[in-house]
C-alpha cells in the first residue's frame, strides 16, 4: 500500500540526520530513504585508506544541541572515517531517528502530482511513497564520477572508486596496484597503499596542492576548552570566520585583513610559515587579496611549491608533483605523507597531462606508449559534484518538467534551495549554496532550520506550496556568476565549477559570495514573506515555459 507522509528526506548523511530531527520535532510525519544500509553519507561510502576529514573535528560536527557537543568526546584532531561514521550512528541513536529511516534503498525518481499537490517517490524496492514535501540531502559530493577511459570493463583485477569502497577490508598486500587521480582521495590512499602494495603505480593529470595535515591525538584540556565555551566557539566559527567565507576557528595568528600585496615579503613568509605549521587547511585563512588576484596568489602558491619540492627526493618527479596553476582554487589538500610515498622505490609516477591514458587492458594501464602492469585498480577520479546525485534520479516537477532539463544549461536554483517548477522540493547543501567553501555542517544546519520555517508558515496559512519565481532564479544565477567572476576560481579546472564532467556548465554551483551575505539573502526572504518565491503555483505558467 502506498505510504504518505509530510515530508520525505533523501539520503543519510549528516544533513539527512539533521532534517530527520528537526522536522519530526516540528510534528512531522517523515520518512527517510538511504540507499546505503546505515547512516553517514558520504562517510559511509568512502572507507578508502586513510579517509580523513580536513575540518578538525571540534568544528566538523553538529551544533544544534549542546547536550551532543557535551557528551561526544573527538579522539583525535581530525577523525578518521571510522570515528566519522560512529559519531553519525550515535547522533541517530541518542535521538532515536532511525525509526525513520529506511535503509538499503535508493530512491530512483521523484513525480510532482499537481493535483494532490504531491510528490510520488520511487524506490528502488519497487514501492511509491507520496509526501508533500520532499527534502533531498542527498549530498555534494556523493555521484561517483567513474572516468570513461577506453578498456577499463575488460581489466580482469580488482578495480574499486574511492568514494565506493567495499565494507569488507581491502588488502593490497603483495599487488600492484594502478591509482588513477590525484585530489584529496589519492592524496589521502596514496601513501597507504603504498605500504602494502608490491608496487604503485600513480596517473596524474594535474598535480595538486597538498599541505601538512598534522593530525594528532585529542588534547583532553584543548577538548574540555571548547566544550567549556562552545557556543561562543561556534558563533566565532559562523560568524567570525574568515569573511564569512571558510568556516574555521582560527586561533593562532588571528585573521587576516591586509592584503598580501600590501605586506613585505618577510612578514608574509611568517603568516606563511605561521599555517604551515599549524597544518591543515589555515591557508584559506590568509590574505583576502589571494582569491582575486594572480600576483598574490602566487606568493603563496610559490611559498607551497618550495615545500613541495623540498619534500620530494627526485627534480624530476618533484617536478611533475609541482602545481603551476593559482592555489586555493581547486580545493586545497591536507596531507599526511603524501609526497613523501614519491621517495619510495615501489612508487611510480605517471604523467598523463599531455596524453591521456591510452587504453586499460586486461591486466593494466597503456599510458604514453608504455604499459603499467596492475593487479588493482583504485579510480580516485572524484565525483559529478553538487549536481549529479539529483541529476541521477528522474526527478520531474511542474508540466513533466525534467530536473535534468531545468539544469541542462546551468544549475537553476534560488538561493541554492528552491527550483522554478518543483513546489515543495528543497535541496539541502546543493549547487548554488556556499556549502562547499564554508562549512557543509554548518549550512546545512541553517537550510533545514528555514525549510522547516517554512513548511511552518505553508501550514499555517492554509498554502499548499511554495517554489522559486523563475526571476528569482535568474537573479540568483546572476549572482552567483558576479561572485564567481570576481575571483581566480574560474581560472582553474575544478568540480567546483564542473569542469570534471564533460559539457557540465559552471554557471549556478557554487555561490563565493559569503556565508554573511548568503543568510542576508534567506533570512531576508524569511522575514518579508517570500517575495522571491510562488505560492500555490502563482504564475506558474513562466517556470516552466
Ligand atoms: P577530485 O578532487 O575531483 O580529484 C579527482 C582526480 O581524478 C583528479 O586528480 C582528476 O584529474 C583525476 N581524474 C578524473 N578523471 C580522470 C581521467 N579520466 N583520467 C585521469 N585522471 C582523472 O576528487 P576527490 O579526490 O575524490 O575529491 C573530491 C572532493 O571531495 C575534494 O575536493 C574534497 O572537497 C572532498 N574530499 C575531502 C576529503 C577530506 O576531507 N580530507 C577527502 C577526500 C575528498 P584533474 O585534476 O586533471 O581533473
Amino acid at each position: 500500500m502506498q505510504q504518505r507522509y509530510d515530508a520525505i528526506i533523501v539520503g543519510a548523511g549528516m544533513a539527512g540526520i539533521y532534517a530527520v530531527y528537526h522536522l519530526q520535532r516540528l510534528g512531522l510525519s517523515i520518512k527517510l530513504f538511504e540507499a546505503g544500509s546505515s547512516v553517514g553519507g558520504t562517510w559511509y561510502w568512502n572507507r578508502y585508506p586513510g579517509a580523513r576529514v580536513d575540518i578538525e573535528s571540534m568544528e566538523y560536527s553538529y551544533a544544534f544541541s549542546d547536550e551532543l557537543q557535551q557528551e561526544w568526546s573527538w579522539s583525535e584532531r581530525y577523525a578518521g572515517q571510522a570515528e566519522l561514521s560512529r559519531y553519525f550512528e550515535f547522533v541517530t541513536d541518542r535521538f532515536d531517528l532511525r525509526r525513520h529511516m529506511q535503509f538499503n534503498t535508493r530512491v530512483s525518481g521523484a513525480r510532482f502530482d499537481e493535483d494532490a499537490a504531491e510528490w510520488v517517490v520511487s524506490t528502488s524496492d519497487g514501492q511509491t511513497h507520496r509526501a508533500q514535501y520532499c527534502v533531498m540531502t542527498t549530498g555534494l559530493l556523493s555521484a561517483p564520477n567513474k572516468p570513461e577511459i577506453k578498456g577499463l570493463e575488460q581489466f580482469k583485477g580488482e578495480v574499486y572508486h574511492t568514494g565506493l569502497w567495499p565494507k569488507e577490508p581491502v588488502d593490497f598486500s603483495g599487488k600492484r596496484v594502478g591509482v588513477i587521480g590525484t585530489g584529496s582521495s589519492a592524496v589521502q590512499a596514496i601513501p597507504l597503499i603504498a605500504e602494502q602494495a608490491s608496487h604503485l603505480t600513480v596517473f596524474q593529470r594535474t598535480p595538486a596542492y597538498a599541505v601538512p595535515l598534522r593530525n594528532h591525538p585529542m588534547p583532553a584540556e584543548y577538548q574540555q576548552k571548547v566544550k567549556a565555551d562552545y557556543a561562543e566557539w561556534r558563533r566565532k566559527e559562523r560568524y567570525e570566520s574568515f569573511g564569512g567565507w571558510v568556516a574555521m576557528h582560527y586561533e593562532a595568528s588571528g585573521l587576516t585583513t591586509t592584503m598580501a600585496l600590501d605586506t613585505s615579503p618577510e612578514e608574509r613568509r611568517a603568516l606563511y610559515e605561521d599555517r604551515w605549521q599549524n597544518g591543515g587547511l589555515a591557508f584559506y585563512n590568509v590574505y583576502p587579496d589571494v582569491y582575486v588576484n594572480r600576483e598574490a596568489n602566487d606568493t603563496l602558491a610559490e611559498f607551497i611549491r618550495e615545500k613541495i619540492r623540498a619534500r620530494v627526493n627526485d627534480p624530476a618527479t618533484a617536478a611533475l608533483l609541482t602545481p603551476d596553476y593559482p592555489i586555493l582554487m581547486k580545493r586545497l589538500i591536507a596531507d599526511t605523507n603524501y609526497y613523501e610515498a614519491y621517495n619510495r622505490d615501489n612508487v611510480a609516477l605517471v604523467d598523463i597531462s599531455k596524453r591521456p591514458i591510452e587504453t586499460i587492458t586486461a591486466t593494466g594501464v597503456q599510458a604514453n606508449g608504455q604499459h603499467y602492469e596492475c593487479d588493482a585498480l583504485v579510480l580516485a577520479t572524484g565525483y559529478d559534484a553538487m549536481t549529479g546525485a539529483l541529476t541521477r534520479m528522474h526527478v520531474e516537477g511542474r508540466g513533466g518538467r525534467l530536473l535534468t532539463d531545468h539544469w541542462a544549461e546551468r544549475a537553476r536554483t534560488y538561493l541554492g534551495l528552491m527550483c522554478a517548477g518543483f513546489p515543495n522540493f528543497f535541496v539541502i547543501d546543493a549547487a548554488g549554496s556556499p556549502s562547499v567553501v564554508f562549512q557543509p555542517i554548518f549550512v546545512a544546519e541553517e537550510q533545514i532550520n528555514w525549510v522547516g520555517d517554512c513548511i511552518q508558515q505553508i501550514a499555517g496559512s492554509g498554502r499548499r506550496s511554495i517554489e522559486a519565481r523563475p526571476e528569482a532564479e535568474d537573479a540568483w544565477g546572476d549572482e552567483c556568476e558576479r561572485a564567481l567572476q570576481a575571483t581566480l576560481f574560474p581560472t582553474v579546472n575544478s568540480w567546483y565549477v564542473g569542469a570534471n564532467i564533460a559539457g557540465k556548465s559552471h554557471k549556478g554551483l557554487i555561490y563565493l559570495g559569503g556565508m554573511a551575505e548568503y543568510r542576508r539573502w534567506f533570512n531576508g526572504e524569511a522575514a518579508e514573506g517570500y517575495p522571491g518565491f510562488l505560492f500555490d503555483g502563482g504564475l506558474m505558467q513562466n517556470a516552466v515555459a
